[in-house]
């Protein structure tokens, strides 16, 4: 378990008391607790815990009313979230930190379930406006990943035995309202004088000075890290908006098989991305330039430019990265090479992710609220939002859209007027039953005029399948945040790994909207790859 343990032992050792700020659930369930009277109840709970711990007090959820581990799953503990941040918004204050703790099951793997301890605060939290910008990490295991990411917050070189990566191996994950997790594990900053390092981070209180000093702040998310995390993170990747990605080459093992995979992910989302190379001072100065080629031969099989920052400077990285632009440096944690050119990109790239254009977002999940009706939740990913806003959702199974208003918004935990792209809210509908809204449906204005998609040409590519593709191939395809199964017909009846070629993909159950150029990822047991949408056909 985690470092941070003594934070719930030390919960479980106050224990619940009358009179106290501390509270046991084992679940917060929206169909049990906000119904009927429970609600009232026990919002006004809430505010008696409240008014004990001085403005203050812990909810320790996954837990039997006497302190027992009961440990429940993810889905659960993030509903439980959901709760509580209605619980506490009825008592006008804020969840304002939540860390979680796996629990071993009997057979010693970390599958018996989630405890979490989940901090209230009194009022409603403000909204920074800083800068935030959000890179999503990737590559091969033991590339040094961790590593670097230690020594770029912290700004302290590693002594050769992973000091700086101890800090992030184990990774209490904060939940963010209406994700499953929020996979952020590492935070820094920027002011006029430079870098806002952090001294431990680990811990909440030195991450919380860096986001008060800094003007612009960066978050690291793990993206394809993890293979059973796989069907996380892509919804990490597809569904949350991020602004650039990193993805580290150790220079004493090159490009590996998983290096092509998580380029190819990060690449088909069309995230500008930025390549570390790691552990130059491990190796000598021919082999980081074989790397290096190596590195560029793979960005240009793939119709990308490489652009050495070493070379070409900072300057032209900024200006040139996009999604077929991208920046290599060469880096050691152990000397600190390079560490200073990804801290001026940081603190000089803009953020990519757009406010421009029409408001859609696409629906990650739903749920029914006593008193507000169903609330629709997931990231907007252009244009704004505001309540009252007339808006169309679907396509609903038939290929129908429906018409709805928006009733409220709300957004990490607090209600807000309106919402802008990038941002994860839960909007409030009039005009539809909670029961129809769908995981895929979109959002967005009534004045547009969307086609439902039951079938889309596309062009893929297969990065890990043992044999060929052929006829009714039958993957999951996740798209956005649409995750369905569909068939493929591939143009000329076969698809080779590692090839690019056309197909036919057709949703096995339902329409949705989807447009061409859209990215997305598709998987079947250990098979995956990624495509991009080159023509839709208007459902039949
Ligand atoms: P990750 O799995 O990609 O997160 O890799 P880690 O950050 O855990 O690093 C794996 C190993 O490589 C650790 O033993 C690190 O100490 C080592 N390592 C990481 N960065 C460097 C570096 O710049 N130079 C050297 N010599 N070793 C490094
Ligand atoms: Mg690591």
């Amino acid at each position: 378990m985690s470092r941070d343990r003594a934070l719930l032992d030390r919960a479980l050792e106050r224990g619940e008391q009358d009179g106290g700020s501390v509270e046991f659930k084992e679940r917060l369930l929206r169909d049990v607790h906000l119904e009927g009277g429970r609600r009232e109840s026990l919002a006004a709970q809430l505010r008696h815990r409240l008014l004990s711990g001085d403005g203050e007090a812990t909810y320790v959820v996954g837990v039997t009313d006497d302190g027992g581990l009961a440990g429940i799953d993810h889905d659960t503990f993030s509903e439980s979230m959901d709760v509580l941040s209605l619980l506490a918004e009825e008592a006008d204050a804020h969840i304002d930190d939540v860390q979680t703790w796996g629990i071993r099951s009997e057979a010693g793997t970390a599958s018996g379930g989630l405890v979490g301890v989940a901090r209230v605060r009194d009022g409603s939290i403000l909204e920074t406006d800083d800068e935030h910008l959000v890179v999503g990490t990737a590559g091969h295991v033991d590339h040094g990943k961790s590593t670097l990411v230690g020594s770029l917050v912290t700004g302290t070189a590693d002594d050769g035995d992973g000091a700086t990566r101890a800090y992030l191996d184990v990774q209490p994950h904060e939940v963010e309202r209406g994700l499953s997790a929020d996979l952020s594990y590492a935070v820094y900053g920027f002011d006029d004088d430079g870098p806002v390092h952090v001294r431990n981070p680990d811990r909440k209180a030195d991450r919380a000075k860096v986001v008060e000093e800094a003007d612009r702040l960066v978050s690291f998310v793990d993206t394809v890290g993890h293979e059973p995390w796989l069907r996380t993170t892509i919804r990490g990747l597809v569904g949350q908006k991020l602004d650039y990605g990193l993805l580290v080459v150790a220079a004493d093992d090159g490009p590996t098989q998983t290096t092509r995979e998580h380029l190819g992910v990060l690449l088909a989302t069309e995230l500008p991305t930025i390549v570390a190379i790691t552990k130059t001072d491990a190796v000598s100065d021919e082999r980081v330039e074989e790397v290096e080629r190596e590195v560029e031969r793979l960005l240009r099989d793939v119709d990308k430019s490489p652009l050495r920052v070493a070379r070409h400077g900072v300057d032209a990285a900024v200006e040139e990265i996009n999604e077929r632009v991208v920046p290599i440096v060469t880096t050691s944690a152990i000397t600190m090479e390079g560490l200073d050119t990804l801290d001026e990109l940081f603190d000089r790239l803009p953020k990519t992710s757009q406010d421009a254009g029409e408001f859609r977002m696409y629906v990650d999940r739903s749920y029914s609220v006593t008193g507000v009706g169903a609330v629709a939740s997931g990231t907007v990913m252009s244009g704004e939002v505001e309540a009252g806003d007339e808006l169309l959702l679907g396509p609903m199974p038939d290929g129908r859209f429906q018409e709805v208003e928006v009733r409220s918004i709300e957004m990490h935990y607090h209600r807000v007027d309106r919402a802008r792209a990038g941002r994860i809210v839960g909007i409030a509908l009039k005009g539809v039953k909670e029961s129809a809204i769908e995981r895929g449906m979109v959002l967005l204005p009534r004045e547009a005029d969307p086609e439902p998609v039951r079938e889309f040409e596309a062009e893929v590519m297969v990065l890990n399948h043992p044999t060929r593709i052929g006829d009714g191939y039958e993957p999951v395809v996740h798209l956005e945040t649409i995750g369905e199964a569909a068939s493929f017909s591939p143009e000329n009846g076969r698809l080779l790994p590692g090839d690019t070629g056309e197909t036919t993909v057709r949703f096995k159950f339902r329409p949705y909207l989807i447009e061409e150029g859209q990215k997305f990822v598709f998987r079947e047991g250990r098979s995956k790859g990624v495509g991009t949408v080159t023509e839709v056909h208007p459902a039949d």
